[in-house]
């Protein structure tokens, strides 16, 4: 087909604005919700393309872009392909000459390099001269915790009340470090997980550390409460299920001859099946109250609800796998064996159409590893660029 041979050459002629604007925003990056700059610079970037776009969404940040198909929009159907643009609390350590200039706050996650890919494909896609899809773009704040993804959803950037027409299908990339470059993989069903978070205090009463029988000691109720809550894991979940609890911090106490009032505990329930996820939770509040209880203490649990599972439907991954495949041939196109506990905000996309989240492979060939998201050191990586704009652009550009 003309166009397809056609988008492997324009997107060799738009790398090097992709690559010059990834270092720009890697430069440049803000914490969720303050995405203005990067917002305006993506806003700048589709007006400069003569593209149809809403700004100021899901609190300010938010941008949707909309190319329509050449022909007969009205009944042509409507791909939305999506970006997300916040960056994380992080002092930058990698030594990129285009690092972060602002101290404390990097781009760990990538998403300056999902945010440059987007642009990319839409530059691609500007330029087509044929397009049988319509294609939405959309560049959600907060992705890391901030639910960007549902602000967006609730504001209709999937319904065509904001601009655009109804999105039939979505699709979405992440940088993925374990995964060799120039590989896309994805799986059907669930992808990542559900991730809800606690914090836990358990209160007793404090005393002399040399008489406890004088305290009600929350230390020692806590470390049962800690134990036991690995229960849920082995003894409450279908083994060929997967859930993880991890008590990820714990507070109390100052002296060593001190019995404290009271211990605080932060942690986090990953799932990837509803009915699991509400399992957990069930389980987790029994426990806690339960064990404190038993050790005459009393538990107060916040539960603090996270994003749901992100899960892919079938058709379109079939549709992504049949496209990738295509492009850059059978075996790089990876089927994910095993989801993973992260999550993403993607998930609530596929809550209202057919969704397809995949991964990018980082990790350059024959590399042991490649640092991973969320650390100091991660920096997409730029030759992975081109494979994620082919891809966008093509999922945007093929029949449906
Ligand atoms: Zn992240
Ligand atoms: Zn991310």
């Amino acid at each position: 087909m003309l166009t397809q041979a056609r988008i492997e050459s324009l997107v060799a002629e738009e790398m090097a604005h992709v690559r010059a604007l990834r270092h720009d925003l890697h430069r440049h990056p803000e914490l969720m919700f303050q995405e203005k700059r990067t917002s305006e610079c993506v806003r700048r970037e589709l007006e400069e393309l003569g593209i149809e776009h809403v700004s100021g969404l899901a609190g300010g940040t938010g941008v949707l872009g909309v190319i329509p198909a050449t022909s007969d929009p009205g009944s042509a159907p409507t791909i939305a392909l999506r970006a997300d643009m916040d960056a994380l609390p992080i002092h930058e350590a990698t030594g990129a000459p285009y690092a972060s200039q602002t101290p404390g706050v990097m781009h760990a996650c990538g998403h300056d390099g999902h945010t440059a890919i987007l642009i990319g494909a839409a530059r691609v896609l500007s330029r087509l001269s044929e397009r049988p899809n319509n294609v939405m773009l959309v560049f959600q704040p907060a992705e890391e915790g901030g639910f960007g993804g549902e602000k967006m959803c609730a504001e209709g950037a999937l319904s065509g009340k904001v601009c655009g027409r109804p999105v039939d299908e979505i699709y979405g990339l992440h940088g993925w470090p374990m995964n060799e470059l120039g590989t896309v993989s994805t799986r059907v069903g669930p992808l990542l997980a559900a991730t809800d978070e606690f914090v836990l205090t358990v209160t007793g009463k404090g005393g002399h550390a040399a008489a406890p029988h004088h305290a009600v000691d929350p230390v020692l109720a806590s470390a049962h409460i800690i134990t036991a809550l690995q229960s849920i894991v082995a003894r409450r979940v279908n083994p060929m299920d997967s859930v993880v609890v991890t008590v990820a911090a714990i507070h109390a106490g100052e002296a060593n001859n001190v019995i404290p009032d009271s211990v605080e505990m932060r942690g986090t329930i990953r799932a990837l099946r509803h009915e699991t996820r509400s399992l957990a939770e069930r389980e987790f509040r029994r426990i806690v109250t339960g064990v404190a209880s038993s050790f005459g203490c009393e538990a107060e649990i916040q539960w603090l609800a996270g994003y749901p599972v992100t899960v892919n439907h079938e058709a379109p991954v079939e549709r992504f796998r049949a496209i990738a495949r295509r492009a850059i041939g059978e075996a790089r196109v990876i089927d994910e064996p095993f989801p993973t506990m992260g999550g993403e905000d993607f998930a609530y996309y596929g809550q209202h159409v057919p969704a397809c989240f995949f991964l990018l492979g980082l990790k350059p060939k024959g590399a042991s590893s490649y640092p991973l998201v969320h650390t100091p050191r991660f920096d997409f990586n730029d030759d992975a660029l081109p494979l994620g704009v082919e891809l966008m652009a093509r999922l945007a550009a093929t029949p449906r």
